[in-house]
């Protein structure tokens, strides 16, 4: 059995520390272990971190960045064995794989630009004689903890734009598939990044506590769940450092009586079921304006339905894949049978799926379920899962409540014709990634990630602007050099150009 270690200071380490099996949710089987790093070992990473920074600070931004373009090549050059060992641990099928790497290298394609978005603010004659200036510092160490379900991803929206930045950085991964974003940053050390600028530890709540804990830590990026991110946002606030933490979500499609239905549909089925719902951004809830379009879109998307193939990563015509542990697949199955309980339809059911040669696997095949309500505990809770809930309701406005009611505010979507309704959508709801006509509105990575309400905790959101903000601090420096000869007397008023 393999063991995945933890990068420090430019070299794999594996000694020490517990270990944890990491499995193939395919077949259901531990196929690897990682090390869980003890609080030693990651004070270890980030006394490297910290031993790095002062010269990578002052290393130029165009060199950092040419760091940046040779990392994107050989992220390309090294797709396929990304996406196998993504889809070895997490079990997401090899061309979600794709576009989930893809969408990462854009984040990397950001960062190379990072001469320009770091050339702050000048503004001359601010007063007679003097200018003044704004600069973007960096931090110093910065550490991040990702969430399984992008390992890929998520990683790569975190450190390229800090370490361009000029800071250095401790990343901990989801323990339960670290090879991916292990083998990731690793490029990256190929690429000419001087030792101890990227260290990656892998591990649990310890790792995590330690990086929490530590002065030397100045500022936290974390995507989870919204248990962990309130934690974390708490903690890391208490101990003065900077700290973003994105959490968990529940995202509504409202489907609008006058929408073109079969296109709602087939948006709808990748934006569900893809990555077996296991994506933040996943169309979880449809919210039928109307029975009229309830009815049209459960029967079409039960007919849909019946088309979709869930099986292994590496069988591309695969839709989808298993969910990430056993646990998790009867987490979901539980929310199945409790929506069933309370009173809903189970229209598609997908409890026991059939998956030849895999009978093992953490398996759930898609799942429908019509006439929920706001009560029952599955439209309340994130099930992260291959599970599509229908709601009815009969105005837009009623439609709207709903999601402004819920407690999570990541993305949303409008199916309509309407461009007023549209507009109106867009404007007012209390959500912050909206889409129109549009399933999966992920900005793209020179716009910035984030939720509203409890699926984001913090000021800032993900990547993009707000990513170059969140890793740098502003200086402001005023300047006058004054002629030789000339001296002004004492003033004890408050400077103005009045
Ligand atoms: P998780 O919260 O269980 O784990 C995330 C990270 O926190 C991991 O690195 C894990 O090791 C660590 N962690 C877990 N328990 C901890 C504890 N008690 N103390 C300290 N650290 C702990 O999340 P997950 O199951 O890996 O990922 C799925 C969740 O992430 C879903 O809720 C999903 O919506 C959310 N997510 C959100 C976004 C977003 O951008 N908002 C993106 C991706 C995933």
């Amino acid at each position: 059995m393999s063991t995945i270690g933890h990068l420090i200071n430019g070299r794999v380490v594996t000694e020490g520390g517990r270990k944890q099996e990491v499995y193939n949710p395919a077949t259901g089987a531990a196929e690897k272990e990682v090390v869980l790093a003890t609080k030693a070992t990651v004070e270890e990473a980030i006394a490297c971190a910290q031993a790095a920074y002062p010269a990578w600070r002052d290393t130029p931004p165009i060199k950092r960045a040419r760091i940046m373009f040779k990392f994107k090549e050989l992220l390309e050059a090294n797709a396929d064995k990304i996406c196998e060992l993504i889809g070895q641990e997490h079990g997401k099928i090899s061309h979600d794989a794709a576009g989930e790497l893809q969408r990462g290298i854009e984040n990397v394609e950001y960062a190379c630009g990072i001469p320009e978005l770091l050339k702050g603010e000048y503004s001359k004659n601010v007063g007679p004689g003097i200018d003044s200036w704004s600069e973007f510092q960096p931090l110093g160490v910065v550490a991040g903890i990702t969430p399984f379900n992008f390992p890929v991803m998520v990683p790569l929206w975190m450190y390229p734009m800090a370490i361009a930045c000029g800071n250095t950085f401790v990343l901990k991964p989801s323990e339960r598939d670290p090879s991916s974003t292990l083998y990731v940053a690793q490029l990256l050390q190929e690429a000419g990044l001087p030792d101890g600028v990227i260290n990656v530890v892998n591990g649990d709540k310890e790792a995590v506590d330690t990086l929490l804990n530590d002065e030397r830590v100045k500022a936290v990026s974390f995507v989870g769940s919204t248990p962990i991110a309130e934690y974390i946002y708490t903690t890391a606030n208490a101990n003065g450092k900077r700290c973003q933490a994105l959490g968990g979500a529940k995202n509504h499609a409202i489907v609008m009586p006058d929408a073109d239905i079969d296109n709602a549909v087939n948006q709808l089925l990748g934006a569900a079921f893809g990555s077996s719902g296991e994506r933040c951004m996943a169309l979880s809830v449809a919210v039928a304006v109307g029975d009229a379009a309830a009815d049209a879109l459960v029967s079409k998307m039960q007919a849909a339905m019946a088309d979709l193939k869930v099986g292994v990563y590496s069988e591309s015509s695969n839709d989808f894949g298993p969910v990430i542990t056993a646990a998790h697949r009867d987490k979901v199955v539980g929310f199945i049978n409790s929506a069933e309980a309370d009173g809903a339809n189970v229209v598609v059911d997908g409890r026991n799926p059939e998956v030849a040669g895999y009978e093992k696997g953490f398996f759930v095949g898609g799942t429908l379920i019509d006439r929920v309500t706001p009560q029952m505990d599955s439209y309340q809770q994130e099930i992260f899962g291959p599970v599509l809930q229908v709601v009815r309701v009969n105005t837009m406005e009623e439609a709207m409540a709903l999601i402004d009611d819920h407690e999570y505010g990541n993305g949303t979507c409008i199916f309509t014709r309407d461009g007023e309704a549209a507009r109106y959508f867009s404007d007012h709801i209390q959500v912050g990634m909206v889409g129109i006509n549009v399933p999966l509105p992920v900005p793209v990575a020179y716009h910035s990630f984030g939720g509203w309400k409890r699926s984001l905790f913090g000021d800032l959101h993900a990547y993009g602007p707000d990513g170059v903000r969140f890793n740098t601090k502003r200086k402001t420096i005023t300047q006058r050099w004054p002629s030789a000869g000339v001296r002004e007397g004492a003033s004890f008023s408050m400077p103005t150009m009045k």
